[in-house]
């Protein structure tokens, strides 16, 4: 029997494509349920064909002009939950969060130094108190201009977990890249250069998590004997 190549290659190519189509549809079904219903339905599955067609989808919502943020936060969201009950074994000593630049106040005193910008907790925005409440518990604070900085922070500090603030796409993209390490997750509520916003009750309940269990409030840090200087 003769085989045409280019007929084998088309068939080939076909079938790669009907794949990759059924991969996304179990992508963004199985994703928008966890966004819409709060149910994590088949997490590996999703995780696996989440992590295999991410380009694409992200490529396609931009083309047919939709919301591109959502793969973003439907990866944000899977991890966050599949890596909770792990998280929550974790000593404070082995965590880091990672805080982004553009979360300091427009007048921050603070300089930048070999591990990101050194907070002297002045109080002016919500890094002080992230600070504050890391300094308690052993957590290493680090805010970072870039994700070279991320490299440098892994290198300094052996760590099993991590948590990250940053917006939809770098959140999600170091979320990935930290994969090896427990991670959590919460995103700016405001984008920027300077001056974004984070729900900082949802920071420090991730905070509050670790070894030892602790339950410190922002209004706690803001109005304690350790506040700002
Ligand atoms: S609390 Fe820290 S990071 Fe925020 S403005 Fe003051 S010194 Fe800068």
């Amino acid at each position: 029997m003769d085989i045409n190549i280019f007929t084998l290659i088309g068939e080939l190519i076909v079938i790669a494509v009907i794949i990759l189509a059924i991969f996304i549809i179990i992508t963004l079904i199985l994703g928008k349920t966890l966004l819409k219903t709060r149910k994590l339905l088949f997490p590996r599955l999703l995780l696996f064909t989440l992590d295999l067609t991410y380009p694409v989808i992200k490529k396609l919502l931009i083309l047919f002009k939709k919301d591109d943020l959502l793969i973003d936060r439907i990866s944000i969201d899977l991890r966050n939950r599949m890596n909770h009950n792990t998280f929550k074994t974790l000593d404070s000593k082995d965590v880091v969060i990672i805080l982004p630049h553009c979360l300091r106040a427009q007048k921050c005193p603070a300089v930048l130094g070999n591990s990101g910008l050194e907070c002297v907790e002045c109080g002016k925005c919500s890094i002080g108190v992230f600070k504050i409440i890391c300094d308690k518990k052993g957590i290493g604070l680090y805010v970072v201009p870039g994700s070279t900085f991320i490299k440098q922070v892994i290198k300094q500090r052996p760590i099993k977990g991590a948590i990250g603030v940053a917006c939809p796409i770098d959140l999600n993209n170091m979320m990935t890249s930290l994969s090896q390490f427990t991670t959590q997750g919460v995103g700016l509520l405001k984008d920027g250069c300077i001056n974004t916003l984070v729900n900082e009750d949802d920071v420090i309940e991730i905070l509050n998590i670790p070894k030892p269990v602790t339950h410190y409030t922002k209004e706690e840090i803001r109005n304690g004997d350790n506040a700002f200087h």
